[in-house]
């Protein structure tokens, strides 16, 4: 009798620790797919605004910006910002520099390190 009242009481012990972690996969399997809608949502504002911003660039720019943007990781340009590539992180030696200074400001300009097209802004540090 009293191992059977012991089973009973395990039985219903982990009858509720099943109850428990279900409870806690529904929750996290909620968070999920809430977390994928936001994120389709996103890319799916973010590809429509690149459409947009990919349709007023030159074609051969384009063309480039991709190439490096599949070969540097997914990041074919970066903004040179107080004389350093954010691409790679590297700071633009004088030389390299005196280049991009000398260079037409509507000319692509690349880092030399890195390849990735060069971003020039009013904190590029020229
Ligand atoms: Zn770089």
């Amino acid at each position: 009798m009293e191992r059977r009242e012991s089973a009973q009481e395990r039985f219903e012990e982990l009858t509720g620790r099943v109850a428990s972690v279900q409870a806690k996969i529904d929750d996290a399997t909620a968070r999920r797919d809430a977390a994928f809608e936001e994120i389709d949502g996103e890319a799916a504002t973010a590809t429509k605004e690149r459409g947009i911003v990919a349709g007023s660039v030159p074609d051969d720019l384009l063309k480039l910006y991709d190439k490096l943007r599949i070969k540097e990781g997914g990041v074919g340009a970066a903004r040179l910002y107080q004389r350093r590539c954010e691409g790679c992180q590297l700071e633009l030696n004088i030389t390299e520099l005196n280049e991009v200074r000398a260079a037409a400001p509507d000319s692509v300009v690349r880092c030399e390190n890195c390849h990735r097209i060069l971003v020039r802004t009013s904190e590029s540090g020229l």
